[in-house]
């Protein structure tokens, strides 16, 4: 059984080749394997409406944000009460600036988090967990992240992506009741996907996984970097290749994951690794001699590990935008202290245009960013919109604005922003821990999909309807005369489709309803339009190429993510001043975000045509050929 190489009769949707499959035709082996790996892996359907999913073939559909979906108030009552101990507890308990100093979160904070269920935070209570809502969930992170960058990540690392999250979705009952309890009593999870040759791509997984002779458990050998969590986790979900099957005779990989108890034989931590940033996180290197893992203990299906993994992110990439408008608003707050505080040539620095400047993008930034925030939590919730291509979006949106946010506070705290916390409260000044924060986030950029993966995801997200439509004129199994049906099928619906992108756009409604905001719902709907147009005509022009011309989709995509960040920001404004009518700031917020955004989007497209993306090929090809060594003399070996 060992080593078994099977030829499987593969399912209707693998058996048909689809368009993308068929686009890595002569193609380097090993980026075709990647394709197929992650193609294989990929959600093809949606049974749920998805609002930017929508919006890339442009129908724009308002009634999915508006109005914006809240949390209803017994909900919103749990999380208060929880919030409100857990707050106490960490600041009676917990001090950032010595996790950061001595790498390590006291063993009695850990504890003491285990004790208010903070490990089962989103564990169904007929499991003993606190079964609590995603937007409970995301608001326990987003307090946590603005005090604490690493005892935030210890929390989600376990929850978001550890073992609680894949056995919620794929657990069988039994694995459900052998594991759920055991967090309410503190056990700890992560999750172990990285490999120093795997990083954005799993098709490189070395580390394997053998059922043994008499099929009873798996033979795991390897090695696996970065496990958040891994050096003093009881229990983690671990990927390795189980054994291929054979495609259309090629051999295609296998990954399956499994629930890995770390006091097993043969699991060895061989490094903590230690960061820029986030220092108290327990991150390290895992070494597999020979583990036996117990068959029972393979997550879903055999094969269906990376699936798993990947379904498994589209929901916990809803944190990262939490934690990261946690410590935005900490950013607002230290801008706008120190803005009226600080004077300088006469002035508070926060009144100078370059101060404001920074006040007025932190401020609707953030705001924009709760608004994603709650929206996508909003959404996972009450399970009517799929939230796979927002979920990306935010963590995008959000990753990389909190980077310029923290940028922009430390230019405006000017050397007391480079100083650390400690040292600026040694010498009597406020301890605001600009640089902890600035080391702390870089890498949300990078993890759980870097932003050029999440803007290729998006992209293949935005294809999808189009590469559906065109599957059949692609594939190779399709005869010709199929194919010419198909073609006629396929121009039928663009014949119509494509000239009503133009006529549509004018034929918007006001949005009246949205009041001083309706101009930008009528903005997003026009440009949605507008955005399905570009995306359909990139497709046409550059064909199987278009997966190379990383710079117009990541374009493409920005203006995408954009959109929706507006259409989130106008929704939570509206909703905020019909709670409180007097408050004029969130409807002044989302309406400079969206002008911003207006202006960010037209430079996006007029760049698809203006740019000098043949250039910057040619130089970095040039570079890369060591063509410019010259230009490194001068300076210290590394
Ligand atoms: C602090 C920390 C915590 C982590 N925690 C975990 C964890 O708990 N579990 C786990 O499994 N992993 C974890 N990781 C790993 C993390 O998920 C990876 O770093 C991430 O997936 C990127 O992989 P990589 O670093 O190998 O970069 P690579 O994949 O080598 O990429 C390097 C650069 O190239 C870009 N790139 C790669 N492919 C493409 C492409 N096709 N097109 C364009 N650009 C591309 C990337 O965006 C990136 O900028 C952690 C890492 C760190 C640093």
């Amino acid at each position: 059984m060992a080593n078994r190489i099977q030829e499987t009769k593969e399912p209707a949707e693998v058996q048909e080749d689809s368009a993308i499959l068929q686009a890595t035709k002569g193609i380097d082996e090993k980026k075709r394997q990647a394709l197929e790996v992650t193609e294989e892996a990929r959600e093809t359907e949606y049974t749920l409406p998805s609002f930017s999913g929508q919006l890339f073939v442009g129908n724009f559909k308002p009634e999915l944000v508006f109005p914006f979906p809240v949390q209803d108030s017994e909900d919103k009552k749990i999380g208060d009460e929880y919030i409100a101990k857990l707050e106490k507890f960490l600041l009676e308990n917990l001090d950032p600036e010595n996790v950061d100093a001595t790498r390590e979160i006291p063993e009695q904070v850990i504890e003491g988090l285990a004790k208010l269920g903070a490990f089962a935070i989103k564990i169904p209570k007929e499991y003993g967990g606190l079964g609590f809502s995603q937007t409970n969930y995301n608001r326990i992170c987003m307090k946590v992240a603005s005090y604490c960058g690493a005892t935030a990540v210890l929390l989600s690392a376990h929850q978001s992506i550890g073992v609680p999250q894949p056995l919620k979705m794929f657990g069988t009952e039994a694995q459900k009741r052998k594991w759920f309890p055991k967090f309410r009593e503190g056990l700890i999870s992560a999750f172990a996907l990285t490999e120093p040759d795997v990083g954005s791509d799993p098709a490189q997984m070395k580390t394997e996984a053998k059922l043994s002779d008499d099929g009873q458990y798996y033979i795991l050998n390897g090695e696996k970097l970065w496990c958040t969590n891994g050096t003093i986790a009881d229990v983690i979900v671990v990927m390795a290749k189980t054994a291929p099957k054979i495609v259309h005779g090629k051999e295609r990989k296998q990954i399956s994951a499994f629930i890995l108890e770390m006091d097993t034989p043969g699991v060895e931590v061989t490094h903590r690794c230690d960061f820029m940033g986030l220092k108290g996180i327990y991150n390290g290197m895992l070494k597999f001699t020979n583990v036996k893992i117990p068959k029972e203990n393979l997550l879903a299906a055999e094969g269906r590990g990376l699936a798993m993994a990947l379904a498994t992110i589209n929901v916990g990439r809803l944190t990262l935008p939490a934690a990261c408008t946690g410590a935005a608003k900490q950013a607002l707050k230290i801008c706008r202290d120190w803005g009226k505080e600080r004077v300088q040539w006469g002035m508070p620095v926060g009144e100078h245009e370059a101060g404001r400047e920074k006040i007025a993008y932190i401020a609707s930034t953030t705001f924009a960013m709760e608004a994603m925030t709650w929206l996508t939590s909003a959404w996972q919730d009450q399970a009517k919109v799929d939230i796979r291509i927002e979920a990306a979006m935010a963590k995008m949106f959000c990753t990389e604005e909190l980077w310029k946010i923290t940028d922009m506070t430390m230019q405006l705290r000017g050397g007391r922003g480079y100083e650390t916390a400690r040292s600026l409260k040694q010498r009597g000044e406020k301890g605001y821990p600009v640089e902890r924060m600035m080391r702390d986030c870089r890498i949300n950029m990078i993890l759980e999909g870097s932003t050029e993966i999440m803007k290729l995801f998006l992209a293949r997200e935005a294809m999808d309807p189009h590469l559906k439509r065109m599957g059949e004129l692609l594939s190779s199994r399709v005869s010709f005369w199929g194919k010419i049906k198909s073609a006629f099928r396929s121009l039928g619906h663009y014949l119509v489709w494509y000239p009503a992108q133009f006529f549509k756009g004018w034929f918007a409604p006001g949005y009246s309803e949205l009041g001083p905001l309706a101009r930008h719902f009528r903005y997003v709907d026009v440009n949605s339009h507008k955005l399905s147009r570009y995306i359909f005509y990139y497709m046409g022009r550059y064909q199987q190429a278009l997966e190379k011309r990383q710079l117009i989709l990541g374009r493409l995509m920005e203006i995408g993510t954009q959109l929706f960040a507006m259409s989130a920001a106008c929704a939570y404004a509206n909703y905020l001043t019909r709670v409180n009518p007097d408050d004029k700031m969130p409807i002044e917020l989302a309406d400079y975000f969206c002008k911003q955004a207006e202006l960010k989007i037209g430079k996006l497209y007029d760049e698809l045509t203006i740019n000098n993306d043949r250039l910057t090929n040619t130089v970095a090809k040039d570079v890369l050929a060591d063509k410019a060594l010259w230009l490194e003399d001068g300076v210290m070996p590394l």
